[in-house]
């Protein structure tokens, strides 16, 4: 099994940790493909929570996370009106899970990843853009846009959520689901501190949610949020101008951040996920990431639980007899959880962008007298099933 070709379709967070983790595990035949010419920064920044962070060290990657990501204390969460909810203890959930969790920019996040590819000499070969895939008995033929054709002995699809071609083969359809939200995000760097205290702040309206995560005392990302249609005529608004007019009356702090914020790089996202499939693989060709349980970015966790699978897809490929085996068990030990979490960000989702008045008076009227401690506790749970120890 370790002298297996093994082909990585995608080099986002989940197609690289599946690499690094794989050549831990003594395969040494690694290819990586991408569609673009360089690997992809989507998004402004992400929380790797203590689950991910454990992962990461036993990836020998936490010490170069900790030299630039920040430490976050509390999950706030906020009114419009600058109500206080209530607050749920970060510190908390890291010790239950026994990890740190730290923000950080998605290029940074990258970076780190790509350097480490670079350090174990994996080739990454950009401008390849996935067309069609096929199987023969124990091979996988890939064809490219760019007329090459690559056969490979496992096939990772690690290709993302909106138009998986791993996906289509394996599940005949891949189709995303529209939410009924998009996302404005954004990244600030300013020179003067903007960011005084390790708080993730998260301010609900109806139908509309700002969230800002400091990295340290002078960057930090944000993503504003509100209930549309899809190709709303929002889309191709001035941003600025029309984050403005939606939060500009809730805290200065949303203020702020969207002042400081380089228009160019304020990007306008429609937020898709997947329902739940009950196979991740056919042949010789296993999903993993978005690819095969794609959540909201109200579930805190896609790149998270993309950096899981890598881990339990090289651990298990590394003991199995047969990719069969392998792919299989592999399924086994992540759907249920990659499932909960999913199912968590719909649900999320709905109640934060539900656009009744009633609903949204009761839902914070109810967030208020709820038990953060055990939400926290809750969530912790959930996040740190089948860790290694
Ligand atoms: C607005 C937003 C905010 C988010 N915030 C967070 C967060 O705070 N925390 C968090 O944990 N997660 C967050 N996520 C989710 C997170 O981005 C994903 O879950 C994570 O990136 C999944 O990694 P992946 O490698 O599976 O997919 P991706 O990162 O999407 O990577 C897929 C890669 O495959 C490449 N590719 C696609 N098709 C082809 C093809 N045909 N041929 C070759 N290459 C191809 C793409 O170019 C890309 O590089 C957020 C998502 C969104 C949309």
């Amino acid at each position: 099994m370790k002298d297996s070709e093994i082909a990585i379709l995608g080099a986002g967070v989940g197609g690289l940790t599946t690499a690094i983790a794989l050549h831990q595990s003594g395969f040494r035949n690694i290819q990586i493909y991408e569609r673009r010419n360089k690997a992809t920064t989507i998004g402004a920044g992400i929380v790797i929570w203590a689950n991910a962070s454990k992962i990461l060290s036993r990836l020998n990657l936490i010490s170069e996370i900790e030299k630039i990501g920040g430490s976050i204390n509390e999950m706030q969460r906020w009114t419009e009106k600058g109500e206080f909810i209530g607050s749920i203890n970060i510190n908390e959930i890291d010790s239950y899970i026994g990890a740190k969790s730290f923000s950080i920019s998605r290029k940074d996040l990258q970076e780190i990843l790509l350097q480490k590819i670079d350090k174990l000499n994996i080739p990454i070969h950009y401008n390849h853009n996935a067309q069609q895939i096929s199987t023969q008995k124990n091979t996988a033929f890939i064809n490219y846009e760019n007329g090459i054709e690559i056969k490979a002995d496992i096939l990772v699809g690690a290709d993302g959520r909106m138009n998986s071609i791993a996906r289509k083969y394996v599940n005949v359809t891949n189709q995303p689901i529209y939410q009924n939200f998009v996302n404005w995000i954004g990244i600030v760097e300013s020179e003067h501190p903007v960011f005084p205290e390790n708080n993730v702040l998260d301010y609900w309206g109806c139908g509309e949610r700002f969230g800002i995560v400091p990295i340290n005392k002078y960057k930090g990302y944000w993503a504003g949020g509100k209930s549309l249609p899809l190709n709303s005529s929002f889309k191709n608004q001035n941003p600025k101008d029309l984050l403005f007019e939606l939060f500009g009356s809730w805290s200065p702090n949303i203020k702020e951040v969207i002042a400081l914020t380089n228009e160019e790089n304020i990007k306008y996202i429609e937020v898709f996920d997947h329902n739940p499939i009950p196979k991740w693989y056919r042949n010789n060709v296993c999903l993993i990431g978005d690819a095969a349980h794609a959540a909201l970015p109200t579930s805190g966790q896609g790149a998270c639980q993309a950096i899981e699978d890598a881990w339990h897809f090289a651990s298990i490929l590394e003991k199995a007899e047969t990719t069969e085996e392998a792919f299989s068990q592999f399924q086994q030990l992540r759907f249920d959880k990659t499932t909960a979490i999913t199912m968590a960000g719909r649900n999320f989702a709905k109640s934060v962008f539900n656009e009744d008045p009633q609903f949204c008076e009761e839902r914070n009227k109810n967030a208020k007298k709820a038990d953060y401690k055990s939400a926290g506790k809750n969530i912790a749970k959930l996040w740190s099933k089948d860790l290694p120890k």
